[in-house]
């Protein structure tokens, strides 16, 4: 085995040598050239990562200090108009609603001074510490008179009375907010007696003429007329109408959400409600109907929960932030331009702060501070997730915003190693957060430059090339083997070859010439094996020569007319007059004038021999050989038939090609050499015609050699 390989290598050293100066070497060189130029690319392509990282985190700072900024100039600005140093909360309340309120990124305004309950405007609510607007009382004789009322609606049910002594009373008001109180009292009254109508009326007119009329303790008056309509619906059976005054009762609540104390505010949200939910529940069809009574009450209720969630950051700022802030902020009193900062995690939110104080009129002290919560969710939702859109990143994987204790505030975070990750903080720690660009991205982005780059698919076609120079090199080597062995299989049976019919025309002429066989009987039959060893020699011999000259391409054809048929059966004769004891039989049609073509005698007699030889090796001697021929269109055709072994279906191309011989020939250790046919098919085909073969194992075979015919 390996000393076929060291034959083989010295035998096509040519080759190996070729391939490996024109594809081995050079690919391998390139390849390694490839790999070096392909790890410097990506050592660039991990810089130019880096310093992405790197922008889009200076972007991100840089855009968040500057909105932060912006918010804290106005503070600073806002802290100083003469409204805010003298208290004027109506002109406060305004600055705040018209200024303030649409910066995005501005939350809750407060205001603290000295030691005074903090401020929330815009809301004017009791829990909010402001009132702009102060509402005027009844007068001592009007609260009589209003009490004298209110004996006969309450204690005796008098309504008539209790109606003529408010109509009364309502002559003596000029205070607009208190006529509306005291035409509601007379509405209520009519209510009571089920005078729908006339209640009506009463209702309709403080909408209409009164729409802003507070209570003297503040509550807002028209809301609560309303849900008494509702009421009045409700009792005169106009169930669509009483609903739409539900959704009234609610838009009255929204506007004027900075009115209502958080209390005032869900005790009248849950009244609407309540009523609303008894109409929908009583009237299914109605609703189903018109699926915009639900769409309106649904935005009411997430408007609802906007107004919640700020009384809650109110009371968050209240109970929690303020007081730290104002102790920070006015120390010693003395008053300074200073921005203070304030960041509190509270319940989960993070709570950001700037604040000014407020100067007194001299400037020169401290009288308390206006800050403002800076809009969080702003902040991560829009200001943040935007920049990080803009930058082309996908984001939530590789980017994330923590505070100091590690908690997340945007993102999510990811296990990368800490080598990938680049951490940077706000300018002055505010807001005091974290943020983190992990390395996450770094290997599908270095794989995708990597298929854009040319030095990976030069050594990929490299490799190619180099892989295929390999299993062509491969497969030639292999063949060389496989011609190594059927050479040597071929040299051991073409010995044997010789041997036995030399063996045997030793022995038998070594008989006759010691004269000791005369019965005549026998003589002949010495002669004849002796001929037909002679015979087999020769054809052996022949077909070495002929091989070796068909080989090298020295093999020339002499031409000659003949009369084919007459020729062939001489041949067929020939060879059997040879071949003792086996039977033949040749199928003849009705001769044919046309049967005149041109052979090489020689070659075309040695190509039949084999055939005929071939059919008589492997089938069994009380067989009989067929010999078929016949015209076909212009050809002609010559079938060789055995009852033989037959070749398997795989083996049948292959039994062409030189020193092959099948298995089932080399298992029965029949004699041969494995040229016959190879030499058969190179004179057949240099007659410009083709040998094929029909075979079955077991079965037997044809050989049908076909000739054209020159007309
Ligand atoms: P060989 O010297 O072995 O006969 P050939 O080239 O003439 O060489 O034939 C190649 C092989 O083809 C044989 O070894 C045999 O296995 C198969 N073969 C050829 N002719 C026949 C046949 N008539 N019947 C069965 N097998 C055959």
């Amino acid at each position: 085995m390996f000393q076929n390989l060291k034959i083989i290598i010295k035998r096509q050293k040519r080759l190996i040598l070729i391939f490996l100066f024109t594809i081995f070497l050079p690919s391998v060189t390139l390849s390694i050239f490839g790999l070096i130029a392909l790890r410097n690319e990506s050592y660039r392509f991990e810089q130019q990562f880096r310093e992405n990282q790197i922008n889009l985190i200076d972007t991100i700072r840089t855009v968040i200090s500057q909105q932060i900024g912006e918010l804290e100039n106005e503070i600073n600005s806002l802290v100083r108009t003469p409204s805010l140093m003298n208290k004027e909360y109506q002109e406060i309340n305004t600055l705040v609603e018209n200024h303030l309120e649409e910066h995005h990124l501005s939350g809750q305004f407060f205001l603290a001074y000295g030691e005074n309950e903090p401020m929330f405007p815009p809301f004017q609510g009791e829990e909010s510490g402001f009132k702009s607007t102060q509402v005027k009382e009844f007068s001592s004789h009007q609260k009589r008179k209003l009490a004298e009322a209110e004996n006969y609606e309450f204690i005796q049910k008098n309504y008539p009375e209790s109606i003529s002594i408010l109509k009364e009373l309502l002559k003596e008001i000029e205070e607009r907010n208190l006529q509306a109180q005291v035409l509601n009292h007379i509405a209520r009254n009519y209510m009571k007696q089920d005078i729908l109508d006339k209640a009506m009326e009463y209702y309709t007119e403080i909408i209409q003429d009164y729409p802003n009329t507070r209570t003297p303790s503040g509550t807002l008056l028209p809301i609560s007329v309303h849900l008494q309509r509702v009421e009045c619906y409700n009792r005169s059976g106009l169930q669509e109408e009483a609903l739409k005054e539900t959704l009234l009762v609610f838009e009255e609540i929204i506007k004027n959400q900075h009115h209502l104390s958080e209390n005032q505010l869900s005790a009248y949200v849950s009244m609407a409600r309540e009523k609303f939910i008894n109409i929908r529940d009583a009237t299914p069809e109605m609703i189903s109907s018109d699926t915009a009574y639900l769409n309106d009450f649904e935005n009411f209720n997430n408007s609802y929960q906007k107004i919640l969630n700020k009384w809650k950051v109110i009371s968050t700022l209240k109970n929690e932030c303020i007081k730290d802030i104002t102790e920070e902020a006015v120390q010693n009193g003395e008053f300074t331009e200073e921005v203070y900062r304030y960041s509190k995690r509270i319940g989960g939110e993070e709570f950001l702060i700037i604040s000014s104080q407020i100067p007194d009129k001299t400037k020169k002290l401290a009288q308390g501070i206006a800050g403002i919560s800076i809009n969080n969710t702003y902040l991560k939702e829009r200001i943040l997730a935007e920049l990080i859109r803009k930058a082309g990143w996908n984001a939530e994987d590789s980017i994330n915003v923590t505070d100091m204790s590690g908690q997340i505030i945007f993102g999510t975070k990811t296990a990368s190693s800490k080598a990938d990750r680049i951490t940077s903080m706000f300018k002055d720690n505010f807001p005091p957060w974290k943020i983190e660009v992990s390395g996450n991205q770094t290997k599908p982005f270095l794989f995708s430059a990597m298929f854009k780059s040319y030095y990976f698919w030069t050594i990929l076609a490299m490799m190619a090339i180099l892989g295929f120079g390999i299993v062509i090199t491969g497969r030639i080597i292999d063949h060389e083997k496989e011609l190594l062995k059927l050479k040597s299989d071929f040299v051991a049976s073409v010995s044997h070859e010789f041997k036995t019919p030399i063996t045997s025309i030793k022995a038998l002429s070594e008989r006759l010439f010691e004269g000791t066989v005369k019965d005549q009987k026998r003589l002949k039959e010495y002669y004849s094996v002796i001929s037909q060893d002679a015979e087999n020699l020769s054809r052996l011999v022949e077909n070495i020569l002929d091989f070796s000259k068909i080989e090298e391409g020295k093999k020339q054809y002499q031409f000659e007319e003949t009369d084919f048929i007459e020729w062939l059966e001489e041949t067929i004769r020939n060879f059997f007059s040879r071949t003792t004891g086996r039977r033949f039989v040749i199928h003849k049609p009705e001769k044919d004038a046309t049967s005149r073509i041109k052979i090489d005698r020689n070659a075309m007699k040695l190509a039949f021999n084999n055939l005929l030889d071939n059919a008589v090796k492997f089938s069994s001697e009380d067989s009989k050989i067929r010999v078929i021929h016949e015209k076909q269109e212009n050809k002609l055709l010559v079938k060789i038939m055995d009852d033989g072994t037959g070749i398997p279906k795989n083996e049948q191309a292959k039994i062409f090609e030189k020193f092959y011989r099948a298995k089932s020939a080399l298992d029965h250790s029949t004699t041969g050499t494995g040229l016959g046919l190879t030499i058969v098919k190179q004179v057949v085909e240099a007659h410009g015609g083709e040998i094929l073969v029909e075979s079955e194992p077991g079965k037997g075979s044809t050989f049908i050699v076909l000739l054209p015919l020159f007309t």
